[in-house]
């Protein structure tokens, strides 16, 4: 278990795996208090990005070969980002996004460029994209977005203002390929619904977590 110093400089990222592979070893209520500074949560500034090597990931090498897959779509193209570190003033900010209409950072709307409609999927370096930044895609497009992790990938799936298209049995065979569910977004609340309950059932993990478009955020279980 960490110190509770060492929790709060964790990245939010790390943070949540901590807690689905630690239920309780840290009190939620605290992180989701989490460290901010003039309103701005700390995980997101300050951030030093890495450049992606390896961004995408061919469908063949998530599915294990196999014809059926839930991962048809995902875009293999690369997304090329560029290092992003020190003040925001609000570019790439959930929150400043929606209320001052704020930009997404170049990270961010590279990412939303590989996701242009309903149900585009992407996959990305795990280190490149975080729960934040899907609460400002949420923020900048009205949508619902979901973050799916597998080692040190991520899938992102881009939904409409009220769901992402994930099924009982594609979440099951998410479960099977190893994802855990990350995460997702709502446009308004971090209260879960029954659907996101039965979703996160599909999967060998005790907590997801649901994120609103000004990056507040809440975990959930399964009941
Ligand atoms: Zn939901």
């Amino acid at each position: 278990m960490r110190t509770v110093t060492e929790y709060l400089k964790a990245r939010p990222e790390d943070r949540l795996a901590d807690l689905i592979g630690k239920r309780n070893a840290v009190n939620p209520a605290l992180y989701h208090r989490g460290p901010t500074q003039n309103g701005i949560k700390l995980g997101a500034q300050g951030t030093i990005w890495r450049v992606p090597k390896d961004l995408i990931v061919p469908k063949k090498d998530l599915t294990g070969g196999a014809e059926r897959g839930i991962l048809i779509g995902v875009d293999k193209n690369s997304i090329h980002s560029p290092i992003e570190q020190g003040r925001t003033d609000g570019v790439g900010e959930p929150w400043a996004i929606r209320r001052h209409g704020k930009p997404l950072n170049d990270r961010q709307q590279a990412i939303l460029d590989k996701l242009p409609e309903y149900d585009s999927r992407v996959i990305i370096d795990k280190g490149d994209v975080s729960m934040t930044d899907l609460a400002a895609l949420t923020a900048k497009t009205g949508d619902e977005f979901a973050m799916f992790t597998q080692g040190s990938r991520r899938l992102i799936v881009r939904g409409d203002f009220e769901h992402v298209n994930i099924d009982k049995s594609m979440a099951a065979e998410m479960n099977a390929q190893g994802f855990k569910w990350s995460g997702h977004t709502h446009t308004k609340g971090v209260v879960p619904s029954e659907g996101d309950k039965i979703i996160l059932r599909q999967f060998r993990q005790n907590l997801s977590s649901v994120y609103d478009s000004e990056g507040d955020f809440n975990f959930f279980g399964k009941s």
